[in-house]
């Protein structure tokens, strides 16, 4: 019995040697073909067509869910010390800037050289059940941007029975504490201007200068994000606010008229080139 299973294992080792012996004739074949120039790819690229650099997809991080489980994904570009957090789609009846923000991610994931010394941190939908019903507010009828914890805050049903009580805000609150970015660019719709709270007049002004956007000094807002993050914890930060009709143009058109803009952000006090 012994002598037959060696035996059985010897024939099956000779057959895995002569399988890998046919692979190895097979690889050598198309080997030489290759360097004397005769085998040609079916997917070759036509001569003068450099082909597409390929970039792997910007890569997704769950942060938590919304009233209505929804998942709320944001993206970290970059490993340096100057963080920036973009947000996008804290009102859901603004669907510009997830268009945007999405943009952005995959255009720094494919120039990575504007991440050197830098972490970009994005949150593309921070409202995703407004965005999928096409409401300001969350589906608890709050306004998710005023439901923080900043220093004028007022409870109420439209801002929330308190602060935070809304997964949508919490999830903000705590990619702040846990970034720590050095700003935080907040993109809205539709008061075509660039307001800023905290410690961010300069910053307002480079973006402005890459835009034809007006910098302009709204206040600040009952338990906004701007209230919280920018007087209440001195995080210079800018409520970016496009057009109404910039729903209605396509992603490249809105990275043409903004992405240098939300670059300027990222890149600050640096010029964009
Ligand atoms: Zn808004």
């Amino acid at each position: 019995m012994l002598g037959m299973l060696i035996m059985f294992k010897h024939i099956n080792r000779q057959k895995y040697h002569r399988v890998n012996n046919k692979y190895a004739v097979i690889i050598g074949i198309w080997a030489v073909f290759s360097i004397s120039g005769c085998y040609q790819s079916p997917q070759a690229p036509k001569l003068g067509i450099a082909p597409k650099k390929a970039v792997a997809p910007v890569p997704q991080h769950f942060a938590g869910i919304s009233v209505e489980n929804r998942p709320v994904m944001y993206s970290v570009l970059g490993y340096g010390d100057d963080i920036t957090f973009i947000i996008a789609g804290i009102h859901g009846d603004e669907p510009a800037g997830p268009y945007l923000a999405n943009y952005l991610a995959d255009y720094l994931n494919r120039n990575p050289d504007l991440l050197i010394g830098r972490k970009v941190v994005i949150l593309p939908a921070a409202n995703p059940d407004g965005l999928e019903y096409e409401k300001r507010f969350n589906v608890n009828k709050v306004d998710i941007n005023r439901n923080f914890p900043s220093d004028n805050r007022i409870d109420s049903n439209d801002f929330g029975k308190s602060a935070l009580s809304e997964p949508e805000a919490h999830i903000i609150y705590t990619l702040i504490q846990q970034y720590k970015p050095d700003r935080i660019v907040s993109i809205h719709q539709p008061y075509a201007c660039i307001d800023y709270d905290g410690p961010a007049e300069a910053l307002a002004n480079q973006m402005a200068s890459y835009c034809d956007l007006p910098v302009e000094k709204v206040g600040a807002l009952p338990g906004s994000l701007g209230s919280y993050a920018g007087v209440t914890l001195g995080i210079p930060i800018i409520t970016f606010e496009m057009r109404e009709n910039d729903s209605n143009i396509t992603t490249q058109l809105l990275w043409q008229k903004y992405g240098k803009s939300l670059l300027a952000a990222i890149l600050y006090p640096n010029p964009v080139q």
